[in-house]
């Protein structure tokens, strides 16, 4: 690296590596997408990206430098629940030590305490978040819209019947302004802790959100190399693709 953070022989600012979570068993509605938004958003700002994939029974990378996680049917969440017991460790501590993460529904829900389902099953989770999911017989479908503190308005698509509560370890990611989100009760949607971000929301988000998605990037950046330098994003389709998501009926 030369001191401007550019790698003199091939240009880049560095590499940064992408590991999405059990996308064999937990990618539904688009979520792989986020992957591919975190790709080409890395390219942009000058950063080498690497994309790879987690499935059960793989060893585990030894560097990690993103985590995304999808969705999935309560069948999927079922298959990867030893798998993922068995990662707990890795992924806490990556958790606490400042990686950023971004986990979407099944996901989000297994990164809580435990996902009880509708048939009484209770499938353990690992409690990077201080959250817990109910399943109910009431499924929350549509398009949804959230106010965040920190990445402005959310768009996105839900579809769950678990409902998350989440307790005092965790903050919201926001509060809906359409649409349900964790759960039928109380507001909210998403969580938030340390440098995870968690959602309900698929479409997937990371197209519509590009602000959650430089998060991420920015995090990354600083805890390999001590410093994000941002490049230039080309955000035209992701300003379109918001205005078409936020015209859409609930
Ligand atoms: N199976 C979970 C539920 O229905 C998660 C669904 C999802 O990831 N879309 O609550």
């Amino acid at each position: 690296m030369s001191q401007a953070g550019v790698d003199p022989v091939n240009g880049s600012k560095g590499t940064i590596r992408v590991v999405q979570l059990y996308p064999r068993d937990m990618n539904i509605y688009g979520d792989w997408g986020n992957a591919l938004v975190l790709q080409q958003r890395l390219r942009w700002h000058g950063y080498t990206p690497e994309l790879l994939e987690y499935n059960v029974g793989d060893p585990f990378p030894d560097t990690v430098d993103i985590i995304v996680g999808g969705g999935g049917q309560d069948s999927g969440q079922l298959v990867i629940q030893d798998d993922l017991q068995a990662r707990a460790a890795t992924l806490k501590d990556l958790a606490e030590d400042g990686a950023p993460m971004l986990v979407i529904c099944g996901l989000y829900q297994l990164f809580g305490h435990f996902f009880k389902t509708r048939t009484g099953a209770v499938i353990p989770g690992i409690g990077v978040l201080d959250v817990e999911t109910h399943g109910t017989d009431e499924r929350l479908i549509g398009n949804v819209k959230v106010s965040t503190p920190e990445f402005g308005e959310v768009l996105g698509y839900e579809n769950h019947s678990g409902q998350t509560r989440l307790g005092s370890g965790v903050r919201p990611l926001g509060s809906v302004a359409k649409g349900t989100g964790n759960n039928s009760s109380d507001g909210h949607e998403g969580a938030r802790y340390r440098n995870v971000v968690a959602s309900y929301l698929h479409g997937s988000l990371l197209p519509k959100n590009p602000a959650i998605a430089d998060f991420l990037i920015r995090t990354a950046a600083e805890r390999k190399f001590g410093t994000f330098e941002p490049g230039h994003p080309d955000d035209r389709f992701a300003e379109l693709a918001r205005e078409h998501a936020a015209r859409r009926p609930r």
